[in-house]
């Protein structure tokens, strides 16, 4: 006797995988050479870079790391010997000349705090390289539009580094919003965990804004590719713990984001346990996923199953993805454009939880 359950686990775990390869170079094209990998230059050597963006070159199909950028020369001597890299592809900061004269360097990724985002990127972009920027994209829209403006004048091309598009969890959770859960009539996400005093997170400057602009993003992100649409009224209240490591920033912001059709609730902290879900409640189904859009572990329910996903390495997809973007073209699929649009939504925010009212995304 056939059972449901199993085959629509099957045809999610398919559908998962299926969006995944599609982001893979190489599929569509047997019978060809493989092309030549995108050298890629990694911007910034702390804690995400070492742990979890370079070993990743080793599961890359079309991306190779090539060279790194930093302001610790020996961490990149550590990295010239970890991953063999040549003898001249340590660089500072200051060094654009040297890496725009580098023609092995295609994409210079940049993975430092977003306060320094904007610089950056349009160094990089003058060096003559495409550029994939971490979320937050910057600290403001305006700063945003620059980095846009940039890479357009250079026809570059400008990813912003939201690994989740990229992730099988995450894409059979958007696939299960188009396709089975009905009307969406509910979106909630909770993302936070406990910051320590003495980063660059708590300092207004590099951080652009705490809680909501590091890790509150990846909820604001959700609620909007779950929804497939764009929020047009924003709601928030702010607060924070009245400890010195929240003189600069907010620590817990709870916004409600109004979508045609559907209110998604979306709320971040720098004082909490660790908390990374979301949930999508349908007039024909519902989801839940935890941890929704963390490095790995991700787990998925829909209508209280959990569904069996082949995991993949996300962060070497989301980085196959913008190879293969500059070696065959076709549409970046997280490009600036939706850093700029996460940073409009957060900035609203902060307006309405200031003027305790709603705010307006017009356009
Ligand atoms: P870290 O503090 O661990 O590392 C940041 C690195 O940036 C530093 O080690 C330093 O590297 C470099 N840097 C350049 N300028 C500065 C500056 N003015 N102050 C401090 N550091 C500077 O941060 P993370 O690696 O955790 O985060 C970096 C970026 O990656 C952020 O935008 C963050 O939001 C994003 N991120 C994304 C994640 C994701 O899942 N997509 C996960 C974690 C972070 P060096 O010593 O080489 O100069």
């Amino acid at each position: 006797m056939p059972n449901p359950e199993m085959s629509r686990r099957e045809l999610l775990h398919a559908a998962g995988t299926a969006a995944v390869a599609a982001t893979l170079p190489g599929v569509g094209r047997a019978h060809q050479d493989p092309p030549k990998p995108v050298g890629w230059a990694v911007l910034g050597l702390g804690g995400y870079a070492i742990r979890q963006i370079m070993p990743s070159f080793a599961d890359a199909k079309l991306s190779k790391l090539v060279a790194v950028i930093t302001g610790t020369p020996e961490k990149g001597v550590r990295a010239r010997e970890q991953y063999g890299l040549k003898e001249s592809s340590v660089y500072s900061y200051e060094q654009w000349d040297a890496i725009r004269s580098n023609p092995e360097i295609e994409v210079v990724y940049v993975i430092s705090p977003p306060g320094t985002h904007r610089e950056f990127t349009l160094e990089a972009i003058k060096a003559g390289k495409h550029v994939c920027c971490e979320k937050p994209m910057a600290n403001t829209v305006a700063e945003c539009d620059e980095m846009i403006a940039a890479a357009k004048r250079a026809k570059k091309l400008l990813q912003i580094g939201y690994r989740s598009h990229y992730q099988p969890h995450n894409l059979a959770a958007i696939e299960a919003c188009r396709k089975s859960l009905g009307t969406l009539r509910s979106i909630t996400s909770e993302h936070g965990f406990n910051m320590p005093a003495g980063t660059w997170r708590t300092q207004r400057k590099l951080s652009g804004g705490g809680a909501l602009w590091d890790i509150g993003i990846y909820g604001v992100q959700a609620a909007r590719y779950l929804a497939g649409a764009e929020p047009t009224e924003v709601m928030a209240m702010a607060h924070r713990l009245g400890q010195p490591r929240f003189d600069e920033v907010d620590d817990v912001t709870h916004m409600l984001l109004a979508f045609p059709g559907v209110v998604a609730s979306v709320s971040t902290g720098y004082s909490w346990a660790n908390a990374n879900t979301y949930r999508v409640i349908g007039d024909r189904g519902q989801l839940y996923a935890s941890p929704a859009t963390s490095y790995q572990g991700h787990r998925l329910w829909i209508n209280n199953r959990e569904v069996a996903i082949e995991p993949n390495n996300h962060f070497a997809a989301q980085m196959d993805h913008l190879s293969e973007v500059i070696r065959n073209g076709g549409t970046l699929r997280t490009p600036g454009e939706m850093g700029r649009q996460d940073i409009r939504i957060l900035e609203a925010a902060v307006t309405a939880a200031r003027q305790r009212g709603p705010v307006r995304l017009e356009g």
